[in-house]
């Protein structure tokens, strides 16, 4: 089955960067006026429209693939699917349920003990409400770390979406919940071909002692697994670890081994500069979660920092209860207006980094760089298509990456395709 989307605006994240500009006419700008197509689930044409083009032109490809599906592109983006890189996606199920309070309480009194009481069958349906939300609104990639990983699972074979399942562990007995659902999610990522990936989700320096790192880290080498953690998120945080084992929760988690991993890092907001030193050099991504962190007024992370380290810092929505949606392009307009906030700079973060933050760095956040996040021949076919024709779009041309960061919204999503297989279709 091929597709091809024809005399769209097309962004495909290979080229150009701050202050490239677009001027619609060719490829080598931040976007293009032009068509792309796939097969099965790989890219296998990316052109502008009148000439030029990866195979010699749109019509010849169209001549030579009479039986593929060809979409109006015309008042459209195509742009890669978006990777949220930092969710709990059954948190839905929370949504709402205290807000306005510090982290630590809100762990503490609300949700700790309202997943204390869920089970398997509530978190698929938490899962499910997730999915559909970000499916929906141009995520074609997420995550997760939660409890009951294998449960989710099945949720994202069924929905189509593409994930990197984080089965969490904590001390105590969930460590063993764990060292169950591990292998549970392995094997049911294994009939997902592909589409699903497993890591191992070791909570936070604060939540695992040296010995159940140690439990985690030895069953992620087991089966060569990489890590996703929550890293230096509040300052109670960098409290407990300090007095605990006398030094930065960076540090600790490298001491116990954990950035020989694979590893990404969400929130990542009080580094000194030797922890940005320490993440730059084991190739660690922070993953910011701009929402979350200002909604539980947990601080700001040093993004322009950690970048201009050369640490590559992906974005992700975290969990529902705290954000409180899984809306990215919500987040993306928030990383960047919040990064000039913090900077008193609006030459920071440009509208291009932060789509790079939400396309082709989530993708090498996950290990498939050049594989996802980029709209390039011989990638993945994980496609978003965005209307643009709102009138919050008008004058789209002035500069389309800049509308997806300022001034899209979700709503304006209209397709969206997984391994080439198409999710969303309103139009
Ligand atoms: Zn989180």
């Amino acid at each position: 089955m091929k597709t091809l989307i024809k005399g769209a605006v097309v962004v495909p994240m290979t080229e150009g960067g701050q202050g490239a500009g677009g001027t619609g006419s060719g490829a080598g700008e931040t976007w293009f006026v032009g068509s792309v197509a796939w097969e099965g689930n790989k890219i296998v044409y990316v052109g502008p429209d009148g000439g030029g083009g990866a195979e010699g032109g749109v019509d010849e490809f169209i001549a030579a693939n009479p039986d593929a599906e060809v979409i109006d592109g015309r008042g459209r983006l195509v742009m890669p699917g978006l990777v949220n890189t930092h969710t709990h996606v059954a948190m839905t199920l929370m949504r709402n349920a205290m807000d306005d309070v510090p982290l630590m309480k809100w762990l503490n009194e609300k949700i700790w003990p309202l997943e204390a009481t869920l089970t398997p069958d509530d978190i698929a349906r938490g899962a499910r409400v997730g999915i559909e939300e970000m499916l929906a609104g141009g995520t074609t990639t997420m995550v997760d770390m939660y409890w009951h990983e294998a449960a989710i699972a099945k949720v994202v074979k069924e929905e189509g979406i593409r994930a990197v399942l984080c089965p969490c562990f904590v001390d105590g007995e969930k460590m063993a919940d764990f060292e169950a659902d591990l292998p549970e999610t392995l094997a049911v990522a294994e009939e997902a071909g592909g589409r699903i990936t497993v890591r191992i989700g070791p909570h936070a320096a604060y939540t695992c002692s040296p010995e159940t790192m140690r439990r985690g880290i030895e069953l992620a080498r087991k089966h060569g697994l990489g890590a996703h953690v929550h890293l230096s998120e509040t300052q109670d945080e960098q409290a407990i670890v300090k007095e605990r084992y006398g030094c930065t929760p960076t540090e600790y988690l490298r001491d116990q081994g954990l950035f020989e991993l694979p590893t990404m890092a969400a929130h990542s907001i009080h580094l000194s500069d030797g922890d940005i030193e320490i993440l730059r050099g084991a190739g660690v991504t922070a993953v910011h979660n701009p929402q979350s962190n200002m909604k539980l007024a947990s601080g700001a992370a040093p993004v322009v920092k950690l970048l201009e380290a050369g640490v590559n810092v992906s974005l992700g929505t975290d969990g529902a209860a705290s954000n409180n949606d899984l809306d990215m392009f919500d987040e993306m307009r928030t990383a960047a207006l919040l990064a000039k906030h913090t900077a008193a700079d609006p030459s920071v973060l440009p509208a291009w980094e932060v789509l790079r933050m939400a396309t082709a760095n989530g993708a090498e956040a996950i290990g498939m760089g050049g594989e996802l996040g980029v709209l390039a021949q011989g990638a993945l076919a994980d496609v978003v298509m965005v209307d643009v024709t709102g009138p919050h779009w008008f004058p789209a041309e002035n500069d389309p990456v800049s509308a997806l960061v300022y001034s899209a919204k979700s709503s304006d999503v209209c397709g969206v395709w997984v391994d080439g297989e198409a999710r969303l279709r309103k139009f």
